[in-house]
């Protein structure tokens, strides 16, 4: 029985489950760059050449092992410009008994490829990820009757289930689950973050390069100084880095930004763990046995393996089980446009244009910056979430809708009326102030809330606590702010509603 089996541009990996039982003299694999997939949003250039690049390689060593590939290189004028249009050509010319797929990682696609059995009128089996670590259909066990879902919950049934820094006796290393408390720490430029791990273009990344500046030159960012690992062998060479030289100080600056630093001591493992380079659990044992042999403190580490295991499981989790109405949500009823400056950078908010100028050049912002900054200015300006959630896709290399959605429309907007998050993560400029050293370099300032030059972010937070007040009253966490709201003079109050009122009408001149 001859299979056609179909790697997607995210699994790129042989231990992908669409290979299992697979036999190289008999199987075909597909692989191919289509104008759907590149173009459905404006990925950022350097997403592009990821990815391109990494199923080259890919495709390349399958064909070194000895593995037929019908590999399809991106050109405008392909006759087949979508996947279903590239299976259904080799369903003519290779006749195969089955396709074999691994379930992807969006609901678009999920549903086209739904569809193709009684659409190719071939037998399609799609398999279940086994990348991750808790199966669809296990997370929803565990939602089932829960009316809020809560990460810390179900990050320690996966702590419990891989065993990952728990004791033979079953509790956590370190006498806690969670060290959240230590890693809230300013960074100073002390110690020094290390310089993010390079890998220089090989000639397939230069070639890859010099097609999506051809043919993508309108999308988001830049492709220059291209340098992201696009081999499994590579992006292990970025992990033992980061757990080097960096992992050590990560939990301290998790929560860190910086006016002249784009990368702290954050991993930047996102882009090979979503698309196959890097296996999640793997990730978490390089990191864990670091803490074991005295080299990374439990902070860090227990920080690190919770994003993983917890976040990133969990917001997978909260996708399948929700989609596809979980992407309409909009229970702030929120209407504006987002700022033009989200693509550009041109703002005199020193936070914003830090963060959308690194994400810019690098496809990257770390976390503190995607939520605290460019995500909490979207929440407080109630935009649109359709539209933050379409930016937060296009600009980041690691961005895929099952771990983009949950993370803009549930954690940053609270959109989902508090499903994901129990309270929004609204903040003042005083945050910022508290964990950057931006506010020093910015036009606005920090210290002002009603003053024409007065930080944007303070009246607008007033605003948002303002205008949601029937939402969030009642909510526990949110009852101090209420408090501290009713506690200032009206005029006081009547001043800053006026601010924010001022800057909402005129968002694309901050
Ligand atoms: P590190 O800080 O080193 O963290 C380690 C790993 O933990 C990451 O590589 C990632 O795999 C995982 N992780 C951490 N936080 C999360 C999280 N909240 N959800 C899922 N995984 C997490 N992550 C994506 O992978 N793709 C996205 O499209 C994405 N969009 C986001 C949008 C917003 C608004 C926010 C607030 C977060 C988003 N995240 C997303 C989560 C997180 O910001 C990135 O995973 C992280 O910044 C990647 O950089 P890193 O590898 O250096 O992470
Ligand atoms: Fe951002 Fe306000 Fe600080 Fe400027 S003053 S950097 S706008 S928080």
């Amino acid at each position: 029985m001859a299979n056609l089996i179909l790697i997607l541009g995210d699994q790129l990996t042989t231990d992908i489950s669409a290979l299992d039982g697979a036999d190289p003299g008999r199987d075909r694999i597909v692989m191919a760059e289509v104008h759907e997939e590149a173009s459905y949003t404006n990925h950022h250039k350097k997403k592009l050449v990821l990815l391109f690049s990494a199923m080259r390689h890919l495709a390349r060593q399958l064909e070194k092992d000895g593995w037929q590939v019908h590999y399809q290189k991106y050109y405008p004028e392909n006759t087949h410009q979508s996947l279903e249009g590239v299976i259904s050509a080799q369903i003519a010319d290779f006749l195969p008994d089955r396709i074999i797929t691994t379930e992807c990682g969006e609901w678009r696609l999920h549903d086209q490829i739904s569809h193709w059995q009684e659409r190719l009128k071939v037998p399609v089996e799609i398999r279940s990820d086994a990348r991750f670590i808790a199966s669809k259909s296990e997370f929803a066990d565990w939602a089932e009757g829960r009316k809020q879902l809560r990460m810390e919950f179900f990050y320690r049934e996966m702590r419990r289930k891989t065993g990952l820094l728990m004791t033979p006796d079953g509790k956590p290393e370190g006498g806690s689950w969670n060290f959240d408390a230590d890693n809230r720490r300013k960074w100073s430029g002390k110690p020094p973050a290390p310089a993010p791990f390079r890998v220089e273009p090989d000639a397939i990344t230069r070639e890859v390069i010099d097609l999506v500046e051809q043919h993508f030159s309108d999308h988001f960012g830049t492709s220059d100084d291209f340098h992201f690992a696009v081999t499994p062998e590579d992006a292990q060479e970025a992990l033992n880095y980061f757990v080097e030289f960096a992992l050590p100080c990560f939990g301290d600056y998790q929560d860190a930004m910086s006016d002249s630093e784009d990368w702290l001591f954050h991993s930047i493992l996102s882009p090979y763990i979503n698309c196959g380079l890097l296996d999640p659990l793997t990730v978490c044992e390089a990191a864990a046995r670091a803490w074991y042999a005295g080299q990374a403190p439990i902070n860090g580490v227990e920080g690190f393996i919770r994003q993983i295991v917890g976040w990133r499981e969990f917001v997978r989790g909260i996708y399948w089980l929700n989609m596809p109405g979980y992407a309409k949500e909009n229970r702030l009823g929120n209407t504006r446009a987002l700022p033009w400056f989200y693509w550009t950078g041109d703002t005199k908010m020193r936070c914003m244009h830090q963060a959308i100028d690194a994400t810019r050049r690098n496809a990257y912002a770390h976390h503190i910056q995607r939520l605290m900054v460019t995500g909490n200015f979207a929440l407080l300006a109630g935009v649109k979430p359709e539209e933050i959630c379409d930016w937060y896709l296009a600009v980041y290399a690691d961005a895929y809708d099952w771990v983009e959605l949950p993370n803009v429309l549930g954690m940053v907007m609270h959109a989902d009326g508090g499903y994901l998050g129990s309270k929004p993560y609204a903040a003042s400029g005083k945050y910022i102030q508290r964990m950057s050293d931006h506010c020093a370099n910015c036009h606005y300032k920090v210290s002002k809330s009603t003053e024409s030059d007065a930080c944007p972010f303070n009246s607008l937070y007033w605003h948002f606590i303002d205008r949601h007040r029937a939402e969030f009253e009642r909510n526990p966490r949110m009852a101090m702010m209420y408090r501290n709201w009713d506690k200032q003079k009206p005029e006081k109050r009547e001043a800053l509603l006026q601010r924010a009122g001022y800057l909402l009408e005129h968002l694309d001149q901050l």
